[in-house]
């Protein structure tokens, strides 16, 4: 999330097409944050993609094409390792972006069996919107038990590693921290409103800690 995964699917799926390679884009159908049809990255450059209910179905669906991209592949499930391994063993090139860490900083399946499994792993990653540095892990900021919250990219944040609190996406009482909690509550209200989509240097400096430190 925030880090530039979409975008980066769909610059290689266009370098794909200006190759003359028969491309598809394939996403969960229950990921229908912006629009039903179509890959939409955060900055709003956007590629026609088809929703499919199970990663199986893109076995099918794949059929005649060179070049397949899986988008939000998290929430495809453990499926999605052999479907790849098939598309793989059929001579495409599957170029698959998911996020691989949960709200807790737990291996995301199936995206690390896949990272093992793939030829080349990229990791991108977005701006700590506390500290400015890079980000890798998804802060949630309400609570709320479940794994997914389908269509609440507000109700999240990137942090580092050391400004992530465990505690706050878990939804538990406030921290021991006073000192962090403080101040995550400050980002956490600025990021909101300030932080544009795609996570760019600009984006990192509008954070209150960022900001106060330059
Ligand atoms: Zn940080």
């Amino acid at each position: 999330m925030f880090s530039g995964k979409t975008e980066e699917l769909i610059r290689r799926i266009r370098r794909a097409n200006i190759a003359r390679q028969r491309t598809e884009i394939f996403k969960p159908a229950i990921e229908t944050r912006y629009s039903e049809e179509e890959v939409v990255s955060h900055d709003a450059s956007s590629l026609r993609s088809t929703p499919v209910a199970t990663a199986g179905q893109i076995i099918l669906l794949a059929m005649d094409t060179d070049v397949v991209g899986i988008d939000e592949a998290q929430f495809f499930g453990n499926d999605l390792v052999q479907v790849c391994r098939e598309l793989a063993a059929s001579g495409k090139r599957i170029i698959v972006a998911g996020l691989d860490q949960d709200y807790l900083g737990e291996p995301f399946e199936p995206i690390p069996q896949i990272m093992s499994i793939a030829e080349y792993v990229t990791k991108l990653h977005a701006i700590c919107v506390v500290c400015g540095n890079p980000a890798n892990h998804s802060q949630r900021l309400v609570s709320g038990g479940s794994r997914v919250l389908i269509g609440a990219k507000e109700a999240y944040e990137p942090r580092c590693r050391d400004c992530f609190d465990l505690a706050l996406s878990r939804g538990d009482a406030p921290t021991k921290d006073a000192g962090l909690d403080a101040t995550g509550d400050g980002a956490n209200a600025a990021s909101t409103n300030t932080v544009s989509p795609s996570t760019t240097d600009s984006s990192a400096k509008m954070s209150p800690r960022a900001h106060d430190a330059s």
